[in-house]
């Protein structure tokens, strides 16, 4: 299913070919009406009326966004056929100016260069060559006299020789084209990575102190633009985490770290931020929240930090935190917010470690 952007593109682009098209039966007319087009007037109505039943058919196709789910929504290759088909019939039935519709061959096939896989283009080339030397045999064959052949035959090559060369051009073009679209989706992945790790703790992948620091700032301004706005933060610091190192070694305390960012991270709720403030202290900046909300919320991330168990290299362990935790006053600083909190957190672990202090 492709998105509205590209279906406005694609409609864009089935106008243009309606136009092109209406440029077609423009010039056919003007040939029948002076005489250069070999039907009936209601062979002419007959002929131009299934072209443009068909071509309003696609127009409402895609109008209604039939194409949206097809595989190709373009349609690219059955179109371009189509298009060729009703000009290639229609250069069978002139006498005269059969290079100027020729031409629009060549434009055709420019806008198809654009689009299409390399074997679908070939294979149009060649359909095209074919078909247009079997529109010169059937002349020759049915309407000898109307055919002057050596004429004929230099058109043929010049036109079979241009084809080729328009082709090979606009392929080109399609190349580095795609390249370009190619190149600039690289560098939007590249970008999107290198910005989502700017943000991201590379050790337990939550959040930095950076990232951390702008949402206090922002939620700050939030704020200060809208008074009835609030938010809390918390700040937890593993109890005792230089004995882990100590006993298990660092790569242990690693793991300790990760296991207990997943844990809080069940903890919280979509809108809040969980980001890692420095070594083993982290931050939980929760919007729309006040005193009272924070000091559950921090109760229920101490209650299951204490509740969890780490099994690793055979070592099973168990690890607590202390919270310390405050709602923001305005007007003050996110420096005096922190330094509030800190003095919460420094008395929670006075108070024996492994619990809530709401400041
Ligand atoms: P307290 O309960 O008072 O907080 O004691 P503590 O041992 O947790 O605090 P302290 O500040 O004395 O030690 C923190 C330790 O955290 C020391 C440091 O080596 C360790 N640490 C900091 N960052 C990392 C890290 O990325 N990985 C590991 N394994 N350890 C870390
Ligand atoms: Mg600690
Ligand atoms: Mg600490």
């Amino acid at each position: 299913m492709i998105d509205d952007k590209t279906q406005q593109l694609i409609l864009h682009r089935i106008h243009i070919a309606l136009l092109g098209s209406g440029v077609h039966t423009a010039i056919c007319y003007d040939l029948y009406s002076q005489g250069f087009f070999r039907t009936t007037q209601f062979e002419f109505l007959l002929l131009f009326g299934f072209f443009w039943v068909v071509n309003l058919s696609i127009y409402f196709v895609f109008r209604i966004g039939l194409n949206r789910q097809l595989r190709d929504p373009g349609l690219t290759f059955p179109l371009i056929v189509w298009a060729l088909g009703t000009l290639l019939s229609t250069i069978y039935l002139t006498d005269h100016w059969r290079s100027v519709l020729l031409m629009i061959t060549l434009l055709i096939m420019m806008f198809g260069a654009f689009r299409l896989f390399w074997y679908q283009f070939l294979y149009l080339i060649v359909s095209i060559i074919i078909v247009y030397a079997g529109i010169i045999i059937a002349l020759y064959k049915f309407y000898p006299n109307l055919i002057d052949i050596p004429h004929e035959i230099l058109t043929f090559l010049v036109f079979s020789f241009t084809l080729f060369c328009v082709s090979t051009l606009s392929w080109d073009f399609s190349k580095i084209r795609l390249n370009l679209k190619n190149r600039t989706y690289e560098l939007e992945k590249a970008l999107k990575i290198i910005e989502l790790d700017s943000i991201t703790d590379e050790l337990t992948h939550v959040k930095n102190r950076r990232y951390v620091l702008d949402i206090l700032n922002h939620q700050r301004l939030m704020v200060d633009r809208e008074r009835t706005h609030t938010f809390a933060v918390c700040m937890l610091d593993l109890d005792n985490f230089k004995q882990i190192n100590d006993a298990f070694g660092h790569g242990m305390g690693d793991i300790v770290l990760k296991a207990f960012c997943k844990e809080v991270e069940l903890s919280l709720r979509k809108i809040d931020i969980f980001g890692r403030f420095g070594g083993e202290e982290f931050i939980v900046i929760a919007p729309f929240t006040d005193k009272a909300q924070v000091e559950i919320l921090s109760e229920r991330i101490r209650d299951s930090v204490e509740k969890m168990t780490i099994h690793h290299g055979g070592h099973l362990l168990k690890i607590t935190v202390s919270v310390g935790a405050s709602q923001y006053q305005w007007p003050e600083s996110i420096e005096e917010l922190l330094m509030r909190i800190d003095v919460a957190l420094y008395e929670s672990k006075n108070q024996g470690r492994n619990k809530v202090v709401v400041n």
